[in-house]
C-alpha cells in the first residue's frame, strides 16, 4: 500500500533517529506535553497522537540559506552572511511557542529530549542540502545566553538542545562563545538597533585558544561546525555567532535551529 506523506515522513523520522543512536521512547502513560493519558505506546516523541500531529515539521525547504519553508526576504537583505546553511526542524507556529514556554518555565528533561530529538530532523534537513555524512563535523556548539537570563532561568536552553543533540549524534560539543553584554529584550527595537546591538554582544570563548580540538586540523581543510539555536527569527544572532567562529581557523558554521 502507498504511504501517505506524514506516514512516510514518520518512518524516516524514526529511522534517522534509530541512525543517530537514539532510542525511540520508552512507553509512557501521561503525554509530556498536554499531560493527557495515553495508552502506553511508544512513540517518536513522548508526545500523544493529538499532541505529535499538530507539530510543524518543516519538510520542504524554500530558502536554501536558512532553510525557511517559505519565500524569504531576510536572506536577500542580509549583506554578508557567515554561516554557510541553516536549518530548523519546525515552524515557529502557537502551539510550538507554547511547547518552548512550557520547557524554559519546566526546564524538565523528557520536553528536553523532544527538542533534541525534533534537532535531529534539522540535521538530517542539513546533510539531505549536501551530501554530509556526521563525519564531517568536528564538533558542536550553541548560542550562549546572557548571564541575567541564565539567572532568571538556571539553565541556556540553546546549550541544553545542543548537548542532547551531541549525544545523539556521539559529536563532542564545545561552548566556543560567550555574551560581552547583556542585550536588551529585542522585541522593542528597529531591525537596525538590533543590528548593532548585536555587532559586539558575542566574543570567542577563551578555552578555544587551547582546545586540542580546534588546534589539530590534520586535513587543513576549513573545520565544519555545528551551532545550535533555539529559535531563528532574523539570522542575525547566528550570523553574528558565525563571524566569529569562522574568523578562528576558518571553521565553516552550519545552524541548526530547533524552530524557524
Ligand atoms: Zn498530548
Ligand atoms: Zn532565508
Amino acid at each position: 500500500m502507498p504511504q501517505t506523506p506524514v506516514s512516510s515522513f514518520r518512518s524516516k523520522l524514526k529511522e534517522w533517529i534509530h541512525k543517530a543512536g537514539g532510542i525511540l521512547a520508552p512507553p509512557f502513560e501521561v503525554c509530556s506535553y498536554c499531560r493527557s493519558h495515553t495508552r502506553a505506546q511508544p512513540n517518536e516523541l513522548g508526545l500523544c497522537e493529538a499532541c505529535f500531529s499538530q507539530i510543524p515539521w518543516i519538510i520542504n525547504v524554500e530558502c536554501d540559506r536558512c532553510g525557511r519553508a517559505e519565500q524569504c526576504p531576510d536572506c536577500t537583505r542580509r549583506q554578508e552572511t557567515y554561516f554557510v546553511r541553516n536549518r530548523s526542524a519546525v515552524k515557529y507556529d502557537s502551539v510550538m511557542k507554547d511547547l518552548l514556554a512550557l520547557y524554559k518555565y519546566r526546564g524538565d528533561e523528557r520536553l528536553q529530549t523532544i527538542f533534541s530529538t525534533m534537532l535531529v530532523h534539522a540535521f538530517h534537513l542539513l546533510l539531505q542540502s549536501e551530501k554530509l555524512s556526521i563525519e564531517d563535523f568536528r564538533c558542536i556548539t550553541y548560542v550562549p545566553v546572557n548571564e541575567e537570563r541564565l539567572e532568571e532561568r538556571g539553565f541556556n536552553q540553546a546549550e541544553r538542545f545542543a548537548s542532547g543533540l551531541a549525544n545523539k549524534l556521539r559529536l563532542p560539543v564545545r561552548c566556543t562563545l560567550i555574551r560581552t553584554r547583556n542585550t536588551p529584550k529585542q522585541s522593542f527595537k528597529t531591525r537596525q538597533e538590533r543590528l548593532s546591538d548585536l555587532q559586539d554582544a558575542f566574543a570567542l570563548h577563551p578555552s578555544l585558544y587551547d582546545d586540542p580540538l580546534w588546534l589539530d586540523n590534520p586535513s587543513q581543510r576549513p573545520m565544519k561546525v555545528i551551532l545550535v539555536d533555539d529559535v531563528y527569527t532574523t539570522g542575525s544572532t547566528l550570523n553574528q555567532c558565525s563571524r566569529l567562529l569562522a574568523s578562528y581557523r576558518n571553521a565553516q558554521v552550519y545552524g541548526l535551529t530547533w524552530a524557524r
